[in-house]
């Protein structure tokens, strides 16, 4: 029981009002539990990321579940293209391969926002915004978080705060000195849904069809990324033809922004009642779209595991948290792997007069096999969409 001067513990307090710290709220305030969100910035931010997100096939399901999937704004993606510029080798994944309607959706990361915060507004969820996170303890059976606002008492605490420290809980990093350039680029003829991954020797370069549009990601190195972002739009749309092999024309082109692309792992994703989710726990590199989808599989176990013991108010919690971070294990790293893999091979050997034309024949070679072999193209495929327990 509490007394007048001590607050009431919460089941769960959530540092970050991003994706991730939307869904997890969401999904424990749909099960009744008391839940406070806190995000440092303004309530305005995160809508105007200018980012697009391509979303598996499994984080649908996830966000279905969850009420908040951005119908009106979700793009399905037929085929996707994979090739790499200037050397043989291409295959395509097609949804009905594997008996799918889409192979996933494309939304912009705003309308995911809006969704989730519609949701969070229908299921009452406290979500504070301008408040930061300043620091927590633990205190017996509860942490105690330090905000702006004074202390809150909390049963667990979920770091989204969309990055990853440097403190000694980061166990890997890996700076790829490269940045994304992004924008929405009008296609000279329909997309018909076909989304491309090509990989170049300065990094790869995605069309994910959007509305009538192309969401480019267009990786290059940080100083080429800087130049980019002041061409012209007539020549860099002429840079993105070229990139996929001319293949796909464009007649308008948006804004433009620029990211800086890292590796970095936690190596503990629960100490104590602490639990790091999303990028908090793992910030990926986009190629292969992975990095909310990961996320969105951490929030989906996270609810499983701890959903039980939080609701019986009873001390199956540690356990709860432990069976957690043992259950993300394989998916962290199977992603995290595969995403940095795939991010280095392609551009291994650019500029090397030997190794260059010889890595670029063995990647041909794996693509020509993958095109070949349709069992490999469905573990590929099944991974990218469900993770680590999609086969
Ligand atoms: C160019 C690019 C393309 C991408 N494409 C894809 C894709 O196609 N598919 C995919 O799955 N992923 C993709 N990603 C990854 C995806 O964008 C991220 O995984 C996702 O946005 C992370 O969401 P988050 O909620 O963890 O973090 P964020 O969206 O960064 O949210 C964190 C929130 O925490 C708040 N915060 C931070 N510190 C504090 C504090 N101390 N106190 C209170 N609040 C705090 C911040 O204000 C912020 O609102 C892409 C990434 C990039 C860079």
């Amino acid at each position: 029981m509490n007394d007048a001067a001590t607050p009431p513990v919460l089941d769960a307090f959530i540092v970050g009002a991003g994706p991730v710290g939307l869904a997890t709220g969401c999904a424990l305030r749909a099960a009744g539990l008391t839940v406070q969100v806190a995000d440092a910035g303004s309530a305005g931010r995160a809508l105007e990321d200018s980012r697009v997100i391509a979303l598996s096939a499994g984080s649908r399901d996830i966000l279905r579940t969850l009420q908040a999937w951005p119908a009106a704004d979700a793009t399905p993606i037929g085929t996707i293209h994979i090739s790499q510029r200037g050397h043989f080798g291409r295959t395509e994944l097609r949804a009905a391969d594997f008996g799918l309607d889409a192979l996933g959706h494309v939304a912009r990361a705003g309308s995911l926002v809006r969704a989730l915060r519609t949701r969070a507004a229908a299921l009452d969820l406290d979500i504070r915004y301008g408040l930061a996170v300043t620091g927590a303890r633990e205190d017996g059976d509860a942490i105690e978080v330090s905000t702006a606002d004074g202390l809150v008492r909390a049963r667990v605490l979920l770091w989204c705060e969309g990055r990853v420290a440097d403190d000694e809980a980061l166990a890997r990093s890996r700076d790829y000195g490269q940045h994304a350039v992004i924008a929405l680029a009008t296609p000279a003829s329909p997309h018909g849904h076909v989304a491309y991954e090509r990989f170049t020797p300065h990094g790869p370069v995605a069309l994910l069809p959007c509305g009538r549009d192309y969401a480019v990601v267009y990786t290059c190195d940080a100083a080429e990324a800087e130049a980019l972002r002041d061409e012209t739009d007539a020549r860099f749309m002429q840079r993105l033809s070229d990139a996929v092999g001319g293949r796909v024309r464009f007649t308008a082109l948006g804004p433009r922004g620029a990211w800086p692309l890292a590796l970095r792992m936690r190596a503990d994703i629960v100490r104590g009642r602490q639990v790091w989710l999303g990028n908090a726990a793992q910030t990926l590199h986009p190629v292969a779209g992975q990095g909310l989808n990961l996320a969105l599989r951490d929030v989906g176990q996270l609810a499983e595991c701890l959903l039980p013991s939080l609701a019986r108010q009873d001390g199956a919690l540690d356990e709860a948290l432990a069976r957690y971070a043992r259950l993300r294990r394989t998916d962290r790293a199977a992603t995290g792997g595969f995403t940095d893999f795939l991010a280095r091979v392609f551009t291994l050997g650019a500029g090397a007069p030997l190794l260059g034309p010889l890595a670029g024949h063995a990647r041909g070679a794996a693509l020509a096999l993958l095109d070949a072999f349709p069992p490999a193209r469905q573990f590929v495929g099944r991974r990218m969409m469900f993770g680590a327990r999609g086969w």
